[in-house]
């Protein structure tokens, strides 16, 4: 026989058990980005493997050895898309939205980069982004971390932690760097191989170096934050000074750089320690040099993109996925009448009571190969409807778990019972 062909290394499936904690947080992420007026756009998941090279940087990670690029039967190079920012922007300013307005905009789906799969780092991902144009912040800034500080709480999850950083203008980098590439260079010799190649390439990167044996280095170097001009600071403070009145605690970090090239200003990541490496779970800043780089005008920006993959794993670490609904009743029917009758039974049901999750068997059987499918299907209630049932004008309802006796319902009272037993007005 021939070998079954598997899905690809670090592109997962995800299946119908896992898909009920995925609807539960893209419908609360969706719902509190309603609240705040963000838009969904929905973009290709391939474009022109230049718009990435523009907008993430020829010298970062993802560009340099992470994407999925091909060449179609045109011979255009063409790349999956490794995140969302560079579609999003290349989006707005080919259908003219960007410059002089205002756009708050959310998009999801999945993401593509070749790394080393391990848990919590795939190859195939999902996430949800969030960008804004047009406004300069820090108000704006302080809004998007509300937002993911809401989510949070959404979602029920807790033990997350911000970090928070600025990264200066674009100017205020250089002027940096150059003092970061002499600091480093002085000490050349306790440079790891990544780092080396950075000093020429993106000296910043090293900064966020997960090589504990450079740690002493990194503390020991020059702060950007000295750096920093007036507008700045004054930027960053008042970003503090808005989580502060918020309530929401966070903790400062120099180091935190972010991988791609084109943030300025405010960086923010949420992390975890319960994923072990893979801990963040959530990442943003500012980019307000990003739509000149991509052709257009200067349009300030800000956005943060979350990992879906890293949220659903600490969302099965709780009891979460116990406590979402399931299937409501699990309509058995034996007999050829009550068959027959079953499934229009079913139907009116439906019509009657919109929020009722119910399967009607199909295929036959006994009433013991019924009932077994029924106690498969994790409902709470089976519904059991015979030849004798339908005679006397009636069904039996049963519960599946424990919570009482069968009990015989006249057919004309049913959905009145099912709407109590199920509290299906207040659902
Ligand atoms: P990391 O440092 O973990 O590689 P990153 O800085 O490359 O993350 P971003 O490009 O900022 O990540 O993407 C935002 C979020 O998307 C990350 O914080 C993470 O939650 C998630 N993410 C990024 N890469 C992967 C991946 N390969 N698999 C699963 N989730 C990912
Ligand atoms: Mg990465």
């Amino acid at each position: 026989m021939a070998k079954n062909i598997q899905a690809i290394r670090g592109m997962k499936d995800i299946l119908p058990q896992q898909t009920p904690l995925w609807h539960f947080l893209e419908d609360r992420v969706r719902s509190v980005l309603a609240r705040y007026g963000y838009d969904e756009i929905r973009m290709p998941i391939v474009e022109q493997t230049e718009l990435f090279k523009r907008s993430i940087g020829e010298v970062t990670d993802i560009v340099e050895k992470e994407m999925y690029t091909f060449a179609d039967r045109n011979g255009d190079s063409l790349t999956l898309r490794p995140e969302g920012t560079a579609g999003c922007v290349r989006a707005m300013l080919e259908h003219g939205l960007i410059h002089n307005q205002v756009q708050r905009l959310w998009y999801r789906g999945p993401m593509f980069r070749h790394e080393r799969p391990q848990k919590g780092r795939y190859r195939q991902f999902h996430q949800i982004g969030v960008e804004s144009f047009g406004l300069e912040g820090p108000d704006v800034d302080l809004e998007q971390i509300l937002i993911t500080h809401r989510i949070w709480q959404e979602i029920g999850l807790d033990g997350l932690e911000l970090q928070i950083n600025t990264l200066g203008t674009s100017q205020e980098r250089q002027a940096y760097r150059a003092i970061l590439v002499d600091y480093f260079r002085a000490h050349q010799e306790q440079l790891d191989e990544d780092s080396r190649r950075r000093l020429e390439s993106n000296p910043l990167r090293i900064l966020d170096t997960k090589n504990p044996k450079m740690a002493e280095l990194v503390a020991g170097a020059p702060s950007l934050m000295e750096h920093l001009g007036e507008a700045s600071k004054a930027h960053f403070e008042t970003l503090l000074a808005g989580l502060d009145g918020a309530g929401v605690a966070y903790v400062a970090n120099p180091r935190l750089v972010r991988g791609l090239d084109y943030y300025s200003r405010t960086v923010f990541e949420w992390v975890t320690t319960r994923l072990g490496a893979q801990g963040t779970v959530c990442a943003g800043g500012r980019f307000d040099g990003l739509v000149e780089q991509l052709g257009g005008r200067r349009v300030p920006a800000v956005g943060f993109a979350m990992g879906l993959e890293r949220l659903i794993a600490l969302l099965e670490e709780t009891d979460l996925a116990e406590r979402l609904p399931g299937i409501d009743l699990y309509l058995v029917m034996v007999g050829e009448r009550a068959q027959r009758e079953g499934m229009l039974l079913a139907e009116r049901l439906r019509d009657q009571l919109p929020k009722l999750r119910l399967i009607a068997h199909c295929g036959g059987g006994s009433f013991k190969s019924q009932f077994k499918k029924a106690d498969k299907s994790n409902a709470r209630y089976a519904l059991i409807l015979g030849d004798d049932e339908l005679a006397r004008g009636e069904v039996g309802l049963k519960p599946m778990r424990g919570e009482g006796e069968q009990q015989q319902v006249a057919l004309e009272r049913l959905s009145e019972v099912i709407t109590d037993v199920f509290e299906l007005n207040t659902k």
